[in-house]
């Protein structure tokens, strides 16, 4: 089944019909305080064409039940949560130096996430750019995200792969992982510069990244973690886990 973005129909569907809240409690041990939204900037899929181009910041400490409601409204492209965790959330989005916002006083610590993206990796197939991709550079992301968890073990013992629709998002657990500054982010990018990433994600520049099991519109797949196993058996375009079911039926 090939990889295309999806229509607002079928991103709505999606929300009132799979989006689990269930999993997703699962998933985190902490509710992120920040949820923010791209309504349809890449695809220009978009309810109002006059939102595009931004980013839409929902209100600061929605309950999950909430947020599934905000989804199903607004049908956005991408979803995407805030890795830090502020004192006070609300002074967070009065400042808007969301940026910055890790070495502030406001800030507690980010999740530690490394970005792995066909974009900076050589594929065979066509020229490194943001738009492009195709199976081939999506599995080899996944397999850098293996080698990346192997060598990250290292220093850490909870990490998690997510498959995130065009590469894979690599999620350090550890406690001591969430306290980490940024010049101590900074060095172990370079001691993992051999992997294609992203180093402004895990620097923590960039504190937004795709919200597990929600829909990555751009290809209609389910961001969703992976273990070791199904990535080495992972087929981009068939594997039925990530596959939404407006693409099965
Ligand atoms: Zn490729």
């Amino acid at each position: 089944m090939e990889l295309r973005p999806s229509n607002l129909a079928e991103r709505k569907k999606f929300y009132e019909q799979e989006f689990s809240i269930k999993k997703i409690i699962s998933w985190f041990k902490e509710k992120p305080q920040f949820f923010v939204v791209d309504l349809g900037s890449e695809t220009h899929i978009i309810k109002d064409k006059k939102k595009m181009k931004k980013l839409l910041i929902l209100k600061p400490n929605i309950s999950f039940k909430e947020l599934k409601k905000k989804l199903i409204e607004l049908a956005p492209e991408d979803v995407y949560y805030d890795r830090n965790k502020y004192k006070d959330a609300n002074l967070a989005l009065k400042n808007m130096n969301f940026k910055n916002a890790l070495s502030t006083k406001n800030c507690l610590g980010q999740e530690l996430v490394f970005d792995i993206d066909p974009e900076n990796i050589n594929c065979p197939n066509h020229k490194k750019s943001l738009h492009k991709f195709c199976p081939y550079c999506i599995k080899m992301s996944l397999n850098y995200g293996i080698k990346m968890k192997n060598s990250l073990q290292k220093y850490f013992k909870n990490i998690k792969i997510i498959y995130s629709g065009r590469g894979c998002h690599v999620h350090v657990r550890d406690k001591k992982a969430f306290k980490l500054t940024m010049r101590q982010r900074n060095s172990l990018n370079k001691n993992l510069k051999k992997f294609p990433i992203d180093p402004w994600v895990s620097h923590g520049h960039i504190r937004l990244i795709r919200l597990p099991y929600s829909l990555n519109s751009l290809v209609s797949r389910i961001v969703m973690p992976l273990n070791d196993i199904e990535i080495k058996n992972f087929d981009p375009e068939n594997e039925k886990k990530i596959m939404p079911k407006f693409l099965r039926n």
